[in-house]
């Protein structure tokens, strides 16, 4: 598999364990970039040449497949910059009808991406924000949802897996709670997506959002999907070229959505990109690749178990979290540990990890994480627990 991402293939050596933060590029995805800008490169929308209505096509062809993995209609699928911009539109466009006394509930698990935008909703409008507490073994608290949600609760706005503890939400539960107070869901996708496609439907949520780069495509593109009724009468976040109907000093009339909420030059080269990693994803065996992500997250455990004065934050179970593992070493900073398995070819990250309220809840200020993809193998494991046990030798 190693062999399919360019950058692994070109550096034996490197173990790469941060997958979370930015998975690495499938090859089919940068082919289809390289192909797209060098066949058919130009602006959408607006052009009436044979190029334009290539470049227009390839465009609208990444809005199928995004469409696809997720089981959604195309039109229902917005293009951002990321999983951050998505979140921040559904922020200002679905805010923009609430009001003092409206109410959006959050957890404390959420990366800063799905919290912060909330918060600065709440300081625009004056909505209140309820707060999903975790339990201590990094799974929500979801028999406390009864009690946090309300008549006035209009979204329940949750991360569908942690990026420290990888856990993934029950949203069933979830759903079924929230629409017993008619609120609308929202998933923050950003670490499930690189486990395989998504099916928004089943889950019967409203929004669900996501980045490339976490699921083997460029950066600088992300989707943003909302059920087709509820982006018809949004207003929209960004105004420029390509989201307006007319246009005059008066005022101006909406796009259609999804337009609407693509002011501007959208990240076409990248769209196209991602389309051909979400391709390339939907033709793997699911079921076989998260039992082997599973088998090694479980080594991982294991080892990580046996090293004195090393605590994993959430539960120890494989089967109840995605490949995301982080720990704390008594006694060491993450910085220094990164650091001393840098110089054994083990990229890691150490830090807060854009979740300060759920390390705050865990009682940590500062955690190391080895995240896992379908690229990465059982030397990958053993050279980070070999890595571990000799950082607590020369830092202790
Ligand atoms: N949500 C979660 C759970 C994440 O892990 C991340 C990325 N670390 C984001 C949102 C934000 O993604 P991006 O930086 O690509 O916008």
């Amino acid at each position: 598999m190693k062999s399919e991402f360019p950058l692994l293939a070109a550096q034996p050596g490197l173990h790469y364990l941060d997958s979370a933060a930015t998975a690495q590029i499938h090859r089919g995805a940068l082919d289809a970039v390289l192909r797209h800008e060098t066949g058919s490169r130009a602006n959408v929308m607006r052009g009436t040449y044979a190029l334009a209505e290539a470049a227009d096509q390839a465009y609208e062809s990444a809005r199928t497949s995004a469409a696809r993995f997720l089981n959604a209609a195309a039109d229902e699928i917005v293009f951002t910059s990321g999983a951050t911009a998505a979140l921040n539109l559904v922020a200002h466009a679905f805010g923009a009808g609430l009001q003092a006394g409206d109410r959006v509930l959050v957890s404390q698990a959420e990366h800063h991406s799905n919290f912060v935008p909330w918060l600065m909703l709440r300081e625009r409008q004056g909505i209140a924000l309820d707060i999903l507490p975790l339990r201590p073994d990094g799974q929500l608290d979801l028999d406390r949802l009864p009690e946090l949600l309300h008549d006035q609760t209009r979204l329940v706005a949750l991360t569908h897996c942690s990026n420290v503890t990888g856990a993934v939400t029950d949203v069933a539960a979830v759903v079924d709670a929230a629409r017993r107070v008619g609120a609308k869901v929202l998933l923050d996708g950003a670490q499930a997506v690189q486990h395989g496609p998504q099916d928004v439907r089943v889950m019967g949520i409203d929004f669900y959002a996501f980045s490339g780069h976490k699921c083997f495509a460029p950066g600088g593109v992300g989707v943003l999907w909302a059920r087709r009724e509820l982006l018809r009468d949004l207003p929209p976040f960004h105004g420029g070229g390509g989201m307006v109907g007319e246009v005059g000093p008066g005022g101006f009339s909406w796009a259609e959505a999804p337009r609407r909420f693509e002011a501007g030059t959208p990240p076409i080269a990248q769209a196209v990109g991602l389309a051909a990693a979400l391709d390339w994803m939907m033709g793997l065996d699911w079921p076989r690749l998260r039992m082997r992500e599973a088998e090694l997250c479980a080594r991982l455990l294991d080892g990580l178990h046996d090293i004195r004065g090393l605590r994993v934050l959430g539960s120890m179970r494989a089967d109840r979290r995605a490949p995301i593992v982080s720990f704390e070493m008594a006694g060491l900073h993450p910085h220094d540990i990164c650091q001393v398995l840098d110089a054994r070819g083990l990229a890691l990250r150490g830090g807060h990890h854009c979740a300060q309220p759920l390390l705050a809840a865990l009682g940590v200020e500062a955690c190391t994480r080895a995240s896992l993809a379908l690229y990465n193998d059982a030397a990958d494991v053993a050279a980070l627990l070999d890595g571990l046990r000799h950082a607590a030798k020369v830092l202790r």
